[in-house]
């Protein structure tokens, strides 16, 4: 039996209907809806995986778990899941930024390809069954559902997704697993009544972004937001620091490097050589750093810059300040914004209570483990989804292998 009607438990189940013809398998799960987060994601097309064939990179995207995925991926990796839905008549392709989706750029085709699936290999879902306990009972798990009714089974898989608040792992913890406390990941950052906020819509292909009082630095795009900062560079940060973060109660002061070529010293030595290059010029006029033209203009009044000042007469009081804004801008940050709805749960079950090449518990025999509801989360760019096929594929070929053998 599979527990949770999401991308980890649909593949674990497919494929271990699949492999093994002999077993009877059944998803269930607590809404009325299958494979909603499938459908809602990557802005209704799926993002299914990032196009990324290298272990040691790939793994290098999962602030939690990356150790762990990394052994997992030797046996079920992007190339296995691209080739998995093409051999199923579903193509992906590739983006820019490395992010993968159905040609037909809907997710609905993933949730058709996975349902098709299921009618193929005769998998029983069930819907509006909410599981409540698990019993172990010598060889068999008895299952014990919100409406009462009870079940026998050989096999548990929970894919129950990720829990926002400790107290939901309570079912999972009485089997005697260890729970990571779940902390947020994936979101933007707030900056409330800050004048930045003025720019909303305007966005940077490259800036640095430093959380002060910590190791965290991230560079990528940023995106100026009407309540404060978002984009690639921003989601990384919340992602890496999660924990910490969440510790600080989600304020904090950061630091933006606008052009992260330089630092201070390299730009003062850049505006010497622009003095005297644009002398005549006015700053207002033409920015030379290739910045959006309304940041520009922000961070010349944010450092008292006149609109008539030309290069050569730019006074060292304004100058130094400027220079302070472009590589080093602060900024409190009060809070954050779920990013599009797309959030993950830091945190569940604890991995080394799981083995990494079959996804069964260490502690309990035929328990299996799939997806969100374990200690791993990646970043933004279909991360969690490819964790949620590979340790959907391991778990549902290690019980058909199980099951083979009982
Ligand atoms: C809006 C949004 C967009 C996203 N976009 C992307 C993206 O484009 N790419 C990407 O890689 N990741 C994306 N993510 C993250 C990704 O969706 C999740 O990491 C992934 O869906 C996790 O899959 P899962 O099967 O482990 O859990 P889930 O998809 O959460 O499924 C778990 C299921 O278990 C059910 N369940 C829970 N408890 C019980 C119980 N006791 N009994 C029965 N059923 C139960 C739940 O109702 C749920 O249906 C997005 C997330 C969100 C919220």
């Amino acid at each position: 039996m599979v527990i949770g009607g999401g991308a980890a438990g649909f593949f674990c189940a497919v494929n271990a209907a699949r492999l093994n013809p002999e077993l009877e398998v059944t998803i269930v799960e607590k809404t009325s809806k299958l494979l909603s987060k499938v459908k809602v994601s990557g802005g209704g097309r799926c993002n299914v995986t990032h196009a990324c064939f290298d272990i040691m990179e790939m793994s290098a995207n999962y602030p939690r778990g990356q150790n762990f995925v990394k052994k997992c991926f030797h046996w079920f990796f992007t190339n296995d899941t691209v080739q998995w839905f093409k051999e199923r008549g579903v193509e992906l392709k590739t983006e820019e930024d490395g992010r993968m989706f159905p040609v037909s750029d809907k997710s609905q085709t993933i949730i058709d390809c996975l349902l098709k699936e299921t009618n193929k290999y005769g998998v029983s879902i069930r819907m509006n069954k909410e599981v409540k306990e698990l019993l172990k009972e010598e060889e068999v798990w008895r299952i014990r559902f919100g409406d009462q009714e009870e079940l026998v089974v050989d096999f548990v898989c929970i894919a129950s997704g990720g829990f926002a608040k400790s107290h939901q792992f309570d079912w999972i913890k009485k089997l005697g697993h260890s729970i990571e406390e779940p902390v947020p990941s994936l979101f933007t950052f707030n900056i409330p009544g800050n004048p930045i906020t003025e720019l909303m819509g305007v966005s940077v292909e490259r800036a640095s972004v430093k959380i002060i009082g910590t190791k965290l630095e991230e560079q990528g795009p940023l995106l100026i937001t009407h309540w404060g900062m978002s984009g690639p560079s921003i989601l990384r940060l919340s992602a890496w620091g999660a924990r910490e973060l969440t510790a600080m109660g989600h304020n904090f002061e950061i630091r933006v490097n606008w052009l992260p070529d330089y630092h201070q010293q390299t730009l003062t030595e850049k505006f010497r050589e622009l003095r005297n290059k644009l002398a005549s010029q006015k700053l207002f006029n033409k920015n030379s750093f290739g910045l959006p033209q309304r940041l520009w203009n922000y961070l010349l009044e944010q450092s008292h810059v006149k609109e008539e000042i030309r290069w050569a007469d730019l006074p060292s009081r304004e100058q130094h300040l400027l220079i302070t804004n472009l590589c080093a801008e602060a900024f409190s940050v009060k809070g954050k914004t779920t990013f599009k709805e797309e959030f993950v749960t830091a945190g569940g079950v604890i991995l080394s209570e799981i083995d990494p090449n079959t996804m069964m518990s260490k502690l309990v025999p035929n328990l299996f483990f799939a997806g969100e509801v374990m200690d791993v989360d990646g970043i933004t760019g279909g991360f969690n989804f490819q964790h949620a096929w590979t340790s959907g594929w391991l778990a549902g070929t290690a019980i058909s292998i199980a099951a083979a053998e009982a």
